[in-house]
């Protein structure tokens, strides 16, 4: 599987790292026509409104809700998840406007901008590793939204079919299980467009 992290700012490097630990190939991406050739997407941590106003400038909104379209998945961390949101609590605008759920930025306050702790995921076998970094939190989410995984009763992990998102920094620890549960996604997707051509050929 072919994984490509959006390289405009933020945790680049680390993610191709941990996408290569779990087994896929990793390509940093910083124009739209790459991603023709991807199987799957990381939208890394960051900050959100830089991360935004790049993905505009270079027509990014647009060609990411392509993919989303394709039934691609899309992973978004921290300032990522901020950018897959459909709203952001106090700000007019939102980015991608993807997920259906509200985010509240630097959720945490500043007695604990940073923390570690170890986290409980729905389809994680044993708890994951969370570095927490002036992270957001999922305020509130749609129907159609699952809740992977809380902390003191606030979400911080969540899928909506083809997109997941999570509060904490999967890349910055040696558990690359997050990274594998993408890759999991991106096969999943990928036999589903097989089949979706086998049977369009057939006709
Ligand atoms: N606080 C950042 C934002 O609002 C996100 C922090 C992060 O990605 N570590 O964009």
């Amino acid at each position: 599987m072919k994984i490509g992290v959006l390289a405009l700012q933020g945790a680049v490097a680390e993610h191709i790292r941990s996408l290569e630990a779990a087994g896929a190939t990793a390509v940093s991406i910083k124009r739209t026509e790459q991603l023709a050739e991807l199987d799957g997407l990381v939208i890394p941590g960051g900050e959100s409104t830089t991360i935004g106003k790049l993905m505009r400038k270079y027509g990014f909104i647009e060609a990411i809700r392509e993919f989303a379209a394709e039934g691609k998945p899309i992973f978004g961390t921290c300032a990522g998840l901020i950018v897959l949101a459909k709203r952001i609590e106090g700000q007019d605008e939102a980015h991608l406007q993807l997920m259906d759920m509200t985010v509240a930025r630097n959720a945490f306050g500043r007695q604990r901008e940073s923390f570690e702790t170890d986290l409980v995921v729905k389809g994680v076998d044993e708890p994951v590793r969370a570095v927490f970094i002036r992270a957001p939190l999922i305020k509130s989410v749609g129907a159609g939204v699952e809740v992977l995984s809380t902390y003191r009763d606030e979400i911080v992990v969540a899928r909506q079919g083809n997109l997941l998102a999570c509060s904490f920094h999967p890349e910055l620890t040696e558990d690359f299980r997050m990274h594998a549960y993408l890759l999991q996604m991106a096969e999943e997707a990928a036999s589903l467009r097989a089949s979706a051509e086998r049977s369009n050929s057939s006709v």
